[in-house]
């Protein structure tokens, strides 16, 4: 059969900042996993007109059902072999513990010529676990998006999630660049910012934005949870902001961050070892009332957070 061309269609401006041209680059894509991040996938491609067809595999009926009802795929299936079968992408968007289990399972069934790309918050552990699945004449393009929310499941999904945000893409040195920039393209139409990365230096990064915050708040949220009796309950009632704050990322979803933490062990920990040996500095200022010390910390943290603002990342 012959292979349809691109298509170009003209489309009116977009608040959001979508790309205002039309172009579809991919005739099938299935995504193996269709939660928040499948989902918003799904609907930023519907958005900038990327995909002719989206099939999405998932275990669980209610979440096919709900994928298919909202209008995220157009197709849902609960066998890999089905959701790959002619796909011309392949995103895995699972927890990152599933990924190389789920790579060894399509892989006889990948069609010579296709993308496979993935998601996963950690990079190098899941090339690792990926790449020694992924055929000769198919290509491994692993990404992550910085975006996110605390909550799980197609129903959480919506076309803006990555607008102006980063995509990290981590190709491996035998990765084809013209794969890499398709997928590179496909994220710049899907509104997001694109960067490239080495996997270990791209975990490391992300244990100190990501990985350690999430930790903290764990950890701050499960002491509160552990206070006794009338204790805890004012700490519900009367939660300031801060603590309201931890909540809301301590509600992230338990399978997802437990494999985070698995399969970033070594950055994680490092990265912990360096701020554990900055909170007990912390402790002996406090300790000592070192007024000065305390407000020039304070100071210089306070301009991370006006970089941000400038980078538009707030
Ligand atoms: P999610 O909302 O919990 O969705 C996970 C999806 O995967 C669901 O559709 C789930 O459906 C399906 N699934 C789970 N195990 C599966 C398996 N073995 N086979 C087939 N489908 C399976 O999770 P998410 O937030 O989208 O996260 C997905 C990936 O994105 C993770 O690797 C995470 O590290 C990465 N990521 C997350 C964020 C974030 O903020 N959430 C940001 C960037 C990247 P069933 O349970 O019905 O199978």
């Amino acid at each position: 059969m012959p292979k349809p061309r691109a298509k170009l269609a003209k489309i009116g401006p977009t608040k959001s900042g979508a790309a205002r041209t039309k172009t579809v680059l991919f005739d099938r894509v299935a995504f193996i996993g269709i939660g928040l991040i499948g989902a918003s996938m799904a609907l930023a491609m519907r958005r900038a007109g990327l995909a002719r067809s989206i099939v999405g595999c998932a275990r669980r009926p209610k979440t096919r059902k709900t994928a298919l009802s909202l209008g995220v795929v157009d197709e849902a299936t609960a066998d890999y072999a089905d959701a790959v079968t002619g796909a011309d992408l392949v995103v895995i968007a699972t927890p990152v513990g599933t990924n190389g289990m789920i790579a060894k399972a399509i892989s006889a069934h990948l069609k010579p010529g296709a993308i496979v790309t993935d998601v996963g918050s950690v990079k190098q552990a899941v090339v690792d676990a990926v790449a020694p699945h992924i055929p000769k004449g198919v290509h491994f393009v692993p990404a992550h998006p910085i975006a996110g929310t605390e909550h799980s499941g197609p129903e959480a999904g919506f076309a803006e999630l990555f607008d102006r945000r980063w995509t990290i893409l981590t190709p491996l040195p035998r990765t084809s660049p013209k794969a890499t920039a398709k997928i590179a393209d496909m994220w710049r139409k899907m509104g997001a910012n694109v960067a490239n990365m080495q996997p270990e230096h791209h975990d490391m990064v992300l244990a100190i934005t990501s990985h350690l915050p999430h930790l903290i708040a764990y950890t701050i949220v499960g002491t509160a949870a552990d206070l006794g009796g009338d204790l805890k309950q004012e700490v519900i009632k009367y939660s300031a902001s801060g603590f309201r704050d931890f909540t809301r990322i301590a509600a992230s979803d338990p399978i997802m961050w437990r494999d985070i933490f698995l399969n970033n062990r070594d950055a994680v920990l490092e990265i912990l070892q360096r701020f554990t040996e900055d909170l007990t500095a912390m402790q002996r200022v406090i300790r000592k009332a070192d007024a000065k010390a305390l407000e020039e910390s304070f100071t210089r943290t306070r301009a991370i957070r006006c970089g941000i603002i400038e980078a538009k990342q707030a």
